[in-house]
């Protein structure tokens, strides 16, 4: 049905859509991988620092061991020397200073526990070697001549206290040289010897203070063995000494001598425990990125599933703020929107249109009588049909209530535009089958053509309502195309609203009476009052014309009082006779209306029992539990009830029935047709054996001529109603006629006399 006009709309909405999720993605998508991306770095940062810095720390410590255990190495020689010095066997500094050559055997004796030394010598006060014990190892020439000159070197710092410390010598242990101690007495160095690292162990013999004294040293190797062994014990592999360039990946240490230039330099695997910390911390980090992309794939997943959720819900809210709960159609507001594209695209060269206002006549009957769900019911087979006549490219909403409207594209020719309303009554006003009931309503129509000068969709519905309030006032089930002269109606509307306010407001209304006879045409059993406007330049305007304009305006309720107040006064005049009153189904609806009709008999003094009151059905239609609520009050009091207008209305018997009638008043439109149609005869019929039937009297309408009034006599009409007998008339003709009665057939000379009927 509205398909195109459903796509269009949505079609642009959707397609804002995916953007719109883009963004929000994005929106979202960035920062979290952002902090994903800068917690991945920490942590690879952090895990990489403590790596390196575990590293450093496992270097730093290494060094320190393996510095401690060469230190190790020279305390172990002093102290093997300085025991060796406590010995029985030790030789004192007097005979080493005085008898050289005689003690060399003592000295041998006392010295043999370092024998495994690679050189032990003694030196006296003077410095003058007066013992060398050469070691094992010591095999070398070169390289004994090579110690023993370095041993002479120590000797000889030892001696001057104060002179530096020769080049290539490190003082592993050993307290610094001071001028009033004479030199150290004892003291550990490290120097290589022809690419050997060796150990010299000085110590003092005997216990001059200031005085020199002899000396004892020994040298020993520190090969790779005891490197292996220290190397074992600290863990180091491959702890050897390095004459060249570090090897890559290897730890280095070096010892300095005094001018900081390398003596030794020691080269070794490091353990790195950096690397196994990072290799145990990585899969961990590993696990950590794969938790994190998880976590990013389910917020991302949640997201989408989120969006969709949103996305659905917006899209049903959507639908229900443009389309009618109850049919599906859509509402007013889509309605609008898709006006103003209409108008849009004919401004742009697009084909003209036109906006068809539906208005369903007696919908609001079939709600009342038959009830709501019927109703519904009703409504959504409305839409079925409206959709199935329409074409694809146009448009059906349902506007409220009864009120559907149409967007077609159609060209501006009135019989063409009639052509598609007349489809569209036709296809409304075919009876529906609802509920076990067989409902016929009918439908008016007010056409609005959309063309380049149309202003607004404001404007095309205000027209097309214009056109829609022609079609019902011109008789309902029809349609009108809108034409400027309308426009000059609404405001001839507005103006007549307002002279009948002031007419009103100053009695200017007046009230004709037409006489209501027996079924012989000759008594006056009532008469029924007629509200009539007599006005300044148009004469007497008819009820026709300005009930309606009263009941739009409210003013019915001020009149209908008026009325009603003048007839009980002016049917003071009529003992004996009933005055009937037309009740607007507004006024009826009051809550206040019996105290209204009380309140003007007890003013006015009129019998209750003369009072007849005029309802039409539409009167009791939606209200029917206060309607027989306020008629039972009012019969109380001994006023009486006809059904006006019988026959036009939805005619339900459940009403006349249910409703404590009186008297039923054929509409006169049968009356009319009672010669010309075989049916409206068929009908009067019924309605008057109907009436009978129910124990009530039955009034004919509209009676004009002599033949109507013959059948409807002999049909058993009650009562008879009409020009025939009578037409509206002044008060005080219904008084002569009173006094009169019989003459019904001169009437028509009467007719001058009476007032517009
Ligand atoms: P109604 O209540 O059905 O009144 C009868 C109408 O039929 C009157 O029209 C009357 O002039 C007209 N009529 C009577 N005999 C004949 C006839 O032989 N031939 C033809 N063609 N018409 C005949 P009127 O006075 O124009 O009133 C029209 C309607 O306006 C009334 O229909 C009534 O519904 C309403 N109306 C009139 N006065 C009042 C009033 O004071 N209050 C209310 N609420 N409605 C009123
Ligand atoms: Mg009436
Ligand atoms: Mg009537």
């Amino acid at each position: 049905m509205s398909g195109v006009a459903h796509s269009r709309l949505h079609g642009a909405r959707a397609a804002s859509k995916p953007t719109q999720w883009n963004r929000t993605r994005l929106g979202v998508l960035v920062p979290l991988g952002a902090v994903v991306a800068v917690a991945i770095v920490c942590i690879v940062v952090a895990a990489l620092t403590s790596a390196q810095r575990a590293d450093d720390v496992a270097l730093e410590r290494e060094r320190q061991l393996l510095a401690r255990a060469i230190v190790n190495q020279g305390e172990w020689s002093l102290v093997r020397l300085k025991n060796l010095m406590r010995t029985s066997e030790a030789v004192s500094a007097g005979d080493i200073n005085e008898l050289p050559s005689l003690i060399q055997m003592r000295l041998r004796a006392w010295l043999s526990p370092v024998g495994d030394h690679d050189l032990v010598l003694v030196a006296d006060s003077s410095g003058g070697i007066v013992y060398t014990q050469p070691g094992p190892n010591l095999v070398d020439p070169e390289r004994s001549k090579a110690a023993l000159s370095r041993a002479h070197d120590i000797v000889e710092s030892m001696r001057a206290p104060m002179a530096p410390m020769p080049a290539g010598v490190v003082r592993l242990l050993g307290g610094a040289p001071s001028a009033s101690h004479g030199g150290v007495t004892e003291a550990v160095f490290l120097l290589t010897i022809l690419d050997r690292l060796n150990l010299f162990t000085v110590a003092r013999i005997g216990e001059a203070a200031n005085a020199p004294s002899p000396i004892v040293l020994t040298v020993r190797t520190i090969d790779q063995d005891v490197l292996n062994r220290v190397g074992e014990r600290l863990q180091l592999a491959n702890l050897r000494m390095i004459g060249g360039a570090k090897p890559d990946g290897d730890n280095l240490y070096e010892f300095n001598d005094a001018d900081s230039q390398p003596v030794v330099r020691f080269a070794w695997l490091p353990q790195k425990p950096g690397a196994e910390i990072l290799g145990s911390v990585i899969p961990f980090i590993g696990i950590a990125l794969g938790g994190f992309s998880l976590l990013a794939a389910l917020v991302l997943r949640y997201m989408r599933a989120t969006a969709a959720m949103i996305a659905a819900g917006e899209n049903r809210l959507r639908y229900l703020a443009l389309h009618d709960s109850l049919c599906g159609l859509p509402n007013r507001n889509f309605f609008s929107d898709r006006l103003e594209e209409a108008i849009a695209d004919i401004k742009i060269g697009g084909p003209t249109g036109a906006v068809f206002y539906i208005d369903l006549d007696h919908f609001k009957d079939v709600n009342d009588t038959l009830g709501h769900p019927i109703g519904d019911e009703l409504i959504r087979n409305v839409t079925l049909r409206l959709s199935r006549i329409i074409r694809d490219d146009d448009l059906v909403a349902r506007l409220g209530g009864d009120e559907f409207a149409v967007i077609t594209v159609a060209s501006a020719d009135n019989a063409a535009l009639h052509t598609i309303a007349s489809r569209m009554i036709a296809a409304l006003s075919s009876p529906y089958s609802i509920g076990g009931h067989t409902i016929v309503i009918g439908a008016s129509i007010g056409i609005a053509v959309i063309d380049r000068h149309s202003v607004g969709s404001a404007d095309i519905m205000r027209y097309a309502d214009m056109a829609l309030y022609r079609a019902k006032n011109e008789g309902r089930n029809r349609a009108c195309v809108y034409d400027a002269v309308m426009d000059a109606d609404l405001s001839q509307r507005k103006l007549i609203e307002q002279e009948l306010r002031e007419t009103i407001d100053n009695d200017g209304l007046k009230v004709v009476y037409q006489p209501i006879f027996n079924a012989s045409g000759e008594t006056v059993i009532g008469v029924e009052a007629l509200a009539r406007w007599p006005h300044a330049t148009r004469g007497f305007i008819p009820p026709s014309e300005f009930i309606p304009i009263a009941e739009h305006s409210g003013l019915i309720i001020e009149l209908g009082t008026k009325v009603l107040r003048q007839a009980c006064l002016d049917g003071l005049a009529w003992p004996g006779i009933t005055v009937s009153v037309n009740v607007s189904r507004l006024q009826f609806r009051r809550l206040d209306f019996v105290n209204m009709v009380e309140q003007v008999l007890y003013e006015t003094g009129f019998d209750p029992v003369r009072l007849e009151l005029e309802l039409t059905e539409s009167t009791l239609l939606g209200n029917v539990e206060s309607a027989e609520a306020a008629m039972h009050k009012l019969k109380a009091l001994g006023v009486r009830f006809a059904l006006d207008d019988f026959g036009t209305g939805y005619s339900s018997l459940l009403y006349l029935r249910r409703f404590p009638f009186d008297k039923l008043k054929v509409d006169r439109t049968f009356v009319h047709n009672i010669e010309r149609t075989a049916d409206a005869a068929a009908i009067v019929h019924a309605v008057i054996s109907l009436g009978r039937g129910l124990g009530m009297k039955v009034t004919a309408e509209g009676v004009e001529t002599a033949e109507q009034h013959l059948f409807l006599r002999a049909a058993g009409v009650h009562y008879m109603q009409g020009f025939r007998f009578s037409r509206p008339v002044e008060p005080l003709a219904v008084t002569a006629r009173i006094l009169n009665p019989g003459v019904y057939r001169t009437i028509e000379g009467d007719a001058k006399a009476a007032l517009a009927g």
